[in-house]
């Protein structure tokens, strides 16, 4: 082993933080009581996804005082799950632990985590039991959200599981080749395979601060996860166009054989009017289906960076394994790399 693979910790904590100045003591204070009587050598690795606040400055406070805490500082506001892939590309642990920064996720289930990985699980997820101190519609959304992903997409996406998991080296690495743009990690973490399992927890109420999660970003979310998933939303055009093919020739051959029988045709203005606005609106929302799948689509064709980091803390210039100008062709030879390095 080369000197600075015996330096390499063991276990990296990757917490994406925006606007959390109040949480981050606290949180830094329970993930070390938690990671210190593991045993293994860490990292906590604090993604600062654009905060307004302090964050930033408390960062630096905390990587003063303990080494191990390192930072990374976007040049603004890239969303949550850009922010967890930034941490997974800096990690540099044998496992990565993902976890809020706002202590919803307690810090004391990583052991937990830990345990069912040295058991030789690759992927420990950990499933949401309870959700304390959310409104009943934050916490009904999600349910509804979480039900939806698991029936229409393909990956077995674990009910009530949100990005709170362990993964193992080999998963991270396989992750941190898959730059796609609308990222829904958790949903990519299952997709890969390897050995998955859960563990449960009780998600607790927000250290302070509140929710970084508005209705807006949720629906975008909610998007993403679909939209990189399933198909469905754009079959559902096909079955909507056969369903009504099917009534209109039905209705064709009923209104010519009343002519022909009886003399009588069916009249009314309104029929056809409300017939035409129906068809017209369900083709409006077909085409905003598509515009959804085509703008991600061009989204990936310009190819810009995932994120933009303006600042690192603590990372001795190491700088992430996969460029954060990323092609899909780059990124695969990272990791092969690493795997030589390894022999
Ligand atoms: N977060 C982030 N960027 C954002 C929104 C949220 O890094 O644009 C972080 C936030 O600081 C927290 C985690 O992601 O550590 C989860 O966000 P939040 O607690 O607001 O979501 P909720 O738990 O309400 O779903
Ligand atoms: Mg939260």
């Amino acid at each position: 082993m080369t000197e600075q693979a015996k330096e390499r910790p063991r276990i990296s904590i990757v917490a994406p933080a925006y606007n959390e100045e109040e949480v981050l003591p606290e949180f830094y204070r329970r993930v070390r009581e938690v990671m210190d009587a593991l045993g293994e050598s860490w990292e906590l690795i604090l993604v600062n996804d654009g905060s307004q606040d302090n964050t930033l400055a408390v960062m630096r406070e905390l990587h003063a005082k303990d080494p191990r805490v390192k930072v990374i500082s976007f040049s603004r506001n890239f969303g949550h799950q850009l922010a967890i892939t930034a941490g997974l590309d800096y990690a540099q642990g044998d496992a990565v632990v993902i976890i809020d920064a706002d202590l919803q996720d307690p810090p004391e289930v990583i052991a937990e985590l830990v345990e069912k990985w040295r058991e030789g699980y690759d992927v420990v997820y950990a499933v949401r039991k309870e959700r304390h101190g959310e409104s009943w519609f934050k916490e009904w959304t999600a349910k509804l959200f979480y039900r939806l992903i698991y029936r229409i997409t393909d990956v077995d996406i674990p009910k009530d599981t949100g990005d709170f998991r362990l993964m193992d080296r080999k998963v991270v690495n396989v992750l941190r080749t898959m730059r796609e743009r609308s990222r829904f990690m958790r949903g990519l973490s299952v997709w890969v395979g390897f050995k998955q399992t859960g563990v449960f927890y009780v998600r607790e109420p927000r250290f302070a601060g509140e929710t970084k999660y508005p209705l807006r970003k949720m629906l975008k979310f909610a998007l993403d996860a679909i939209t990189s998933f399933s198909y469905v939303p754009l079959q559902l055009a096909t079955y909507f166009g056969f369903a009504i093919a099917f009534i209109s020739l039905v209705a064709m051959i009923v209104a010519v054989y009343l002519r022909l029988s009886t003399g009588r045709a069916l009249l009314g203005q309104a029929t056809t009017l409300v017939a035409v606005l129906f068809l017209g609106g369900i083709q409006l929302i077909f085409l905003g289906i598509i515009g959804e799948y085509l703008g991600r689509i061009y989204d990936e064709v310009k190819a810009r960076p995932l994120y933009i980091v303006a600042e690192t803390i603590g990372f001795d210039d190491r700088g992430p394994q996969v460029r954060t100008i990323p092609s899909s062709v780059q990124a695969p030879t990272a990791v092969v790399s690493e795997e030589k390095e390894a022999m």
